[in-house]
C-alpha cells in the first residue's frame, strides 16, 4: 500500500516545502504520526491552533453545528454567523465593531485592501519591507520578499514598501494619494521582528494628517499570542482595519478584517461576498474559540509561558555557538542561529519536537497557548539537544 506521503506527492501540486512526517492526530500542544510517534508542537500550523490541537469546545460546537446546518449562504441569516459576529465585536479593538468574513488569511488581508481604496478612493498603498501579507495577488502585491512576487508580476499597482521600524522613512512615501499603510505589529515571517516603541505610534499620526488609513495585520500576532489581545496593544494603537485570522477559528478555516462601521458602510452589496463567507460550521468553531480564549484569558497565560519560555531559550541561546539571539513578546518567540536550521528541524523532528521556520536561520516558536510546563520544558530539551549536536559538529 501507497503512505500517505506518496499519495500526496503523486497527486498534490508540489507547491509546499515538506517534512517528511504524517500527522494523524492532535490534541492541545502535541501531534502524534501514524506509527504513534509523539511530538510537542511549537509549529502549531503556523500558530494556528492557539486553543490547542482538538481543543474540546471546538470539537463540541463543530459535531454540534455539524449536525445542524453546514451551509448558508450570506444572502440568509444564520444563528451560528450572528453569535460569532457578536463574540468578535466584542474583542475586537475599540470602535472597530464590524466585519467582513473571510476563510483565511490572505482574502482577509484582500478584504482590508479593498475597503480601504473603497473608503478613501485613493489607489495605492505603503507596506513594509519584511512584510508577509499572504500570496494571493493584492496581498502578495504588500508582501516583500521577491521570490514570492517576482514570477507574478504584473501585480496591484501603487505598492511601495518602507523600512519596518522607521517611521521616518514611512513619512514621504504617505501622501494624498495613499489609500492606506498595511503593517504586521510583529513582522513573523521575517523573524519576529518588534518595532522600537514609537513606531506603530507615529505611522498612525502619518496616517492620520495624509487622510490615509491604517491597516495592521494580527493574522499571526493577535487573539492573545503576544500576551495582549491585539498585539498593537502594547503600544496603544488603534487601526482603521484589522486582519485576523490563524487562530480563529480553532483550527477551522476563519479571518475576518475588522473596521469602523463608518468605513465598512462604503462597501457595497454585492461588491465584496464569498460562497464561503460566514459559514456556520466555521461561525461555530470560531465561537468556541473565542469563548475559550477569553474563558481561560490566554492573553494573561502567554504573558506568563512566554516570559519563562524566552528566559529559557536566552539560556540555551548563551549556551551555543551556533546560537544568535533571541526575541518575541508573549508566546510569539523566536530564536536566530548562524546557520541554515533546516537540517536542524528535522533532528528536532526525529527527537519529538516540530518547530517553525522563520527565515532560513530562525526557529519560530508559535506553540497553542495551552501548552504546559513539562511540554514546553520537553521541547526545549529537544531543542538544547539539537543545537548541542550542531555545535560539536562545527565548533569541536
Ligand atoms: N499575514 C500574516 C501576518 C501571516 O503570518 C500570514 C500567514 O502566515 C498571512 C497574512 C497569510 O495567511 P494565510 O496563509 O492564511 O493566507
Amino acid at each position: 500500500m501507497e503512505s500517505a506521503q506518496e499519495i500526496e506527492e503523486r497527486f498534490g501540486a508540489a507547491i509546499f516545502q515538506k517534512f517528511p512526517l504524517t500527522i494523524v492526530k492532535g490534541k492541545g500542544a502535541k501531534v502524534w504520526d501514524q506509527s504513534g510517534g509523539e511530538y510537542v508542537d511549537f509549529m502549531a500550523g503556523i500558530g494556528v491552533a492557539i486553543v490547542g490541537h482538538c481543543n474540546p469546545d471546538v470539537v463540541e460546537a463543530v459535531k454540534s453545528q455539524a449536525e445542524k446546518l453546514i451551509t448558508c449562504h450570506g444572502s440568509f441569516y444564520n444563528d451560528a454567523r450572528s453569535g460569532f459576529l457578536e463574540r468578535l465585536a466584542s474583542v475586537a479593538p475599540k470602535g472597530l465593531d464590524k466585519a467582513v468574513l473571510t476563510n483565511s488569511g490572505t482574502e482577509t488581508v484582500e478584504a482590508a485592501l479593498k475597503l480601504a481604496r473603497r473608503y478613501t478612493g485613493r489607489k495605492k498603498f505603503v507596506s513594509m519591507k519584511g512584510a508577509f501579507h499572504g500570496k494571493t495577488m493584492g496581498a502578495l502585491s504588500a508582501t516583500w520578499n521577491k521570490k514570492y512576487r517576482e514570477p507574478f508580476a504584473p501585480l496591484v499597482d501603487g505598492v511601495e514598501f518602507a523600512e519596518f521600524g522607521n517611521a521616518a522613512s514611512v513619512a514621504p512615501l504617505v501622501t494624498n494619494e495613499t489609500a492606506a499603510v498595511i503593517a504586521e505589529p510583529i513582522q513573523g515571517e521575517t523573524g519576529v521582528i518588534i518595532p522600537p516603541p514609537d513606531f506603530l505610534k507615529e505611522v498612525r499620526e502619518i496616517c492620520d494628517r495624509a487622510g490615509a488609513l491604517l491597516i495592521l495585520d494580527e493574522i499571526q500576532s493577535g487573539l492573545g499570542r503576544t500576551g495582549r489581545m491585539w498585539a498593537s496593544e502594547h503600544w496603544g494603537v488603534v487601526p482603521d482595519i484589522m486582519a485576523t485570522s490563524k487562530g480563529l477559528g480553532g483550527g477551522v478555516p476563519l479571518g475576518a478584517a475588522l473596521t469602523t462601521p463608518e468605513i465598512a458602510s462604503r462597501l457595497q452589496r454585492g461588491e465584496h461576498t464569498g460562497t464561503f463567507a460566514g459559514n456556520p460550521l466555521a461561525c461555530a468553531a470560531g465561537s468556541a474559540a473565542l469563548d475559550f480564549i477569553r474563558k481561560n484569558n490566554l492573553p494573561a497565560v502567554a504573558e506568563t509561558k512566554g516570559k519563562r519560555l524566552k528566559e529559557r531559550l536566552v539560556e540555551i541561546a548563551s549556551g551555543h555557538k551556533v546560537a544568535r539571539e533571541v526575541r518575541g513578546l508573549g508566546m510569539m518567540l523566536a530564536l536566530e542561529t548562524r546557520i541554515d536550521i533546516h537540517q536542524l528541524l528535522l533532528d528536532a523532528i526525529g527527537r519529538g519536537a516540530i518547530f517553525a521556520y522563520s527565515g532560513k536561520e530562525t526557529f519560530r516558536l508559535l506553540p497553542p497557548l495551552v501548552i504546559d510546563d513539562s511540554q514546553i520544558a520537553r521541547g526545549m530539551e529537544v531543542l538544547e539537544g539539537v543545537l548541542d549536536a550542531e555545535d560539536k559538529r562545527r565548533f569541536r
